[in-house]
């Protein structure tokens, strides 16, 4: 099949790519010229595992085609998906600039039927809106081209996103016309031969389980969160808790791990868009708020531990900050708990020493340049160099590398021996015999 695959961020990208994978001839259009320019050069705008290699040699042998123009590449094409950012409004709602941007230039330049895929993340009732837009610009050009839209919401995981898009655990498509829906199964046949995985069901349904998805992931983070927090006051030891809990089949492990708040380009904004969605329709939504509301406490957290106990004046003071990324495996710092720590303690007064081993180049991209020019703010070669003169160690982000470390090189570098450990990747007890001082999340340590 032809088709085309507007955005080429984090999901335009992948998608793009493991359909060409596929034997399909794929259009990536994407509105950043400078970014097109970089991937028809085979540089990768992201970093994304296996990514690279597929993007490489489908673009070589042709299947893959980077354009900034929508027109070029529907001419040759009759799938139109749209991928682009859904960033989130003031008010916390999805803002659907870039969508209804996109559904306009597809009506503009509309010709044969169509099947229009929403695969961004997008309030109920969008697909309707998609539509009107394209219909509006028909009407204008008074043509009256046959088309369909159908939501088909992408589940894929940063840092493991192509793996994901090959072996996805369910395919949604919500469609309400039958023939888009076949178009769609045909597409799809290829990633769900293993069993079928995939799911057909009504547009505002698909568009409905996603954002639930979501919002489930993370309820059960921001409830463990809370447990955890509790656990450090009755001097529990949440890793405790958490695998007592783990074995009941109807719990389950996953998605149950304390930490200092999750970050992202998904997890907040979706909860907030959910909150906007039940109060434009006059409920309250006690548990997604809550949700919400823990979590920006949460990513406050590691900060706060610190400035106990070190006080609020951390002038004089250098922090070791391991993991820059919202989560491992990914270059991405959107929403990142480190941002909100490096703000709380450059804005006391201290300097930070950071590493990450994958963010770097995002990090000297996207954090403010005043705290690279006045000091604040270093980035270190490697993870030990972070340590050198450190008062303490802030670990934000579970990297590999992270997990054992030789903690006597640690204590030799760091002025003290001293680790806010925000993803409990350490054991106190093994902490207590190296020398270390240790504060984890939950691990049952008043402060
Ligand atoms: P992104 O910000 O990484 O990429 C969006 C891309 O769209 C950018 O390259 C931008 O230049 C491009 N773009 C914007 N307007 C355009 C236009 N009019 N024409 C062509 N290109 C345009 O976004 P992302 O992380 O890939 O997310 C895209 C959507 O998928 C969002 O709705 C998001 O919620 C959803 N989603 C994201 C993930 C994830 O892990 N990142 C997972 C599932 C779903």
């Amino acid at each position: 099949m032809n088709l085309t695959v507007v955005g080429t961020g984090y999901v335009g990208l992948v998608t793009g790519a493991c359909f060409a994978e596929m034997g399909n001839t794929v259009y990536c259009v994407d509105v950043d010229g400078e970014k097109i320019a970089r991937l028809k050069q085979g540089i990768i705008p992201i970093y994304e595992p296996g990514l690279e290699r597929i993007v490489q040699s489908n673009f070589k042998e042709g299947r893959l085609r980077f354009t900034t123009s929508l027109a070029e590449a529907m001419a040759d094409s009759n799938v139109y998906f749209i991928a682009v950012g859904t960033p989130p409004g003031e008010d916390g709602s999805a803002d659907l600039r870039y969508v209804l941007g996109v559904a306009d230039e597809i009506g503009r330049h509309l010709g044969d039927y169509a099947v229009v895929v929403n695969k961004s993340t997008v309030p109920v009732g969008t697909a309707d809106k998609v539509r009107q837009a394209i219909e509006d610009q028909l009407a204008q050009r008074g043509v009256a081209h046959p088309f369909d839209v159908v939501s088909n919401p992408e589940f894929l995981k940063e840092g493991a996103a192509v793996d994901d898009f090959m072996r996805p655990d369910r395919i949604i498509i919500g469609s309400d016309s039958e023939r888009a829906g076949e178009v769609m199964r045909l597409l799809y046949a290829d990633f769900s031969r293993n069993h079928d995985k995939i799911m057909v069901m009504g547009v505002r349904d698909a568009e409905m389980t996603k954002y639930t998805a979501n919002a489930m992931l993370a309820t059960k983070i921001s409830f463990m969160n809370e447990i955890a927090n509790l656990c450090d006051k009755l001097g529990v030891d949440v890793e405790k808790v958490r695998l007592g809990i783990g074995s009941d089949s109807r719990i389950g492990y996953s998605f149950i791990y304390p930490g200092c708040g999750y970050g992202g380009s998904c997890f907040p904004k979706d909860v907030s868009a959910l909150i906007h969605m039940a109060e434009q329709n006059q409920l309250f939504p006690l548990v997604l708020q809550s949700v919400h509301q823990r979590n920006m406490f949460q990513k406050l957290l590691m900060g706060e531990k610190i400035t106990t106990r070190f006080g609020q004046d951390l002038s004089g003071k250098t922090f070791a900050l391991w993991g820059l990324a919202f989560k491992p495996g990914t270059d991405d710092l959107r929403e990142a708990p480190s941002i909100v720590l490096m703000h709380q303690l450059i804005g006391c007064g201290a300097k930070v020493q950071a590493y990450d081993p994958i963010a770097m180049d995002a990090a000297r991209r996207e954090l403010p340049r005043a705290w690279f020019e006045n000091g604040s703010l270093t980035l270190a070669e490697h993870q030990y160099d972070a340590l050198k003169g450190a008062d303490a160690l802030a670990l934000v982000t579970e990297w590999k590398p992270f997990r054992h470390p030789d903690f006597g090189a640690m204590k030799r570098l760091m002025k003290s021996p001293i680790i806010f450990d925000g993803r409990n990747q350490y054991d106190p007890t093994r902490m207590e015999t190296e020398g270390f001082e240790y504060f984890g999340i939950g691990r049952g340590k008043k402060l």
